[in-house]
């Protein structure tokens, strides 16, 4: 049997960086918008809808088209594009 390498591009965010908890932004920005939409970064510009904000942010791989635009937005750089190696048979 022969091992193959796969290596997939996905979209990841960082908890640490993102504000966003427990279905609002922390961040300690000066905007005065509501809180429940204040952090307008990620969500709003995805093409696929791909992005959901509830209790954190979550990115659903199977609707991602890796465009990288909610990683310009964010202004906490919290997203990023990152490498994931598996191996299958
Ligand atoms: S724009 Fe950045 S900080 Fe704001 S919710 Fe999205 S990932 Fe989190
Ligand atoms: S990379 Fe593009 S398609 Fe994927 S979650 Fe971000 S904005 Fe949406």
């Amino acid at each position: 049997m022969n091992n193959v390498l796969d290596m997939a591009e996905v979209i990841v965010v960082d908890k640490q960086r993102c504000h966003w908890k427990n279905g609002t932004c922390n961040c300690d920005c000066d905007c005065t918008s509501d809180t429940s939409t204040s952090c307008t970064g990620c969500k709003e510009v995805c093409p696929v809808e791909a992005i959901s904000r509830n209790i954190s942010v979550e990115i659903d791989r199977k609707k991602c088209i890796l465009c990288g635009a909610c990683i310009d937005a964010c202004p906490f750089s919290a997203i990023s594009k990152q490498h994931l190696i598996g191996i299958s048979s």
